[in-house]
């Protein structure tokens, strides 16, 4: 009786590791991400799991688009400096049409 051998612990090792995987791969598929960063942590995770894993979790929970970040994404018109959304095609303060792309703060 040896209990807890070598074989059991890399089988033990093997099944976290596939869970972890499994896991972080639908967290990626569930996120959005700025650009094409989905499908490069997708491929990442898969190919390089132990290292993917350790890097998503750094990396790629800072490129997360996150709902919180879009809700609350304000900018300034550049008419009457009123704080507006970020995604406002009129100004609600002085009833302007805003220019497309207008994402960096005035
Ligand atoms: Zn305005």
């Amino acid at each position: 009786m040896f209990g807890i051998g070598l074989p059991e612990l890399a089988i033990l090792f093997s099944v976290v590791l596939l869970v972890k995987t499994v896991s972080t791969l639908v967290d990626v598929l569930k996120s959005e991400f700025t650009g094409s960063n989905k499908i490069i942590w997708f491929l990442v995770v898969l190919f390089l799991p132990l290292f993917g894993i350790i890097a998503y979790h750094f990396i790629g929970s800072k490129q997360k688009i996150t709902d919180k970040q879009s809700t609350f994404s304000e900018k300034n018109c550049p008419y009457c400096a009123e704080v507006i959304k970020a995604e406002a095609k009129i100004c609600r303060f002085c009833g302007k049409e805003l220019p497309k792309l207008a994402n960096e703060t005035i």
